[in-house]
């Protein structure tokens, strides 16, 4: 199986071959502001299943892990579709938003629930 990730305006393209090795929701604040969103969702995909296409910058940062964080980001509209965890030198972490599919795997964990929005509900890892 395939997947396209794409940013907002499709330079920037990731497509992947196979299953996900990982599929992680994160309530950090730091994924907080890279997705404008209340928590981010992160598939983890080993390097060699994964091709990149079209031009990208780069945004290094530390993490709380001590393990920097290199995201990449289409230049024309800004969307951060995939970074390099160097905690995990052998795999792309991909934003699951980037699919633009519903039906892409769930979470099966979730971390940083400290930050977790009162609104959101628990993972449930076990459901469908
Ligand atoms: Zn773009
Ligand atoms: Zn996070």
């Amino acid at each position: 199986m395939t997947r396209e990730a794409t940013c907002s305006c499709g330079n920037l393209r990731v497509l992947c071959t196979g299953e996900p090795e990982l599929v992680s929701l994160c309530h950090c604040i730091a994924c907080q502001k890279r997705t404008s969103a209340p928590y981010g969702v992160a598939a983890f995909f080993l390097k060699q299943h994964v091709e990149v296409s079209g031009s990208y910058k780069n945004y290094r940062r530390s993490s709380d892990a001590g393990y920097d964080l290199v995201f990449h980001f289409c230049a024309r509209c800004g969307s951060t579709v995939f970074w390099e965890p160097l905690r995990k030198p052998d795999m792309f972490a991909i934003g699951v938003g980037s699919f633009g599919d519903p039906g892409f795997p769930k979470p099966r964990k979730e971390v940083h629930t400290d930050c977790r929005h009162a609104w959101v509900k628990p993972l449930d890892p076990m459901s469908t």
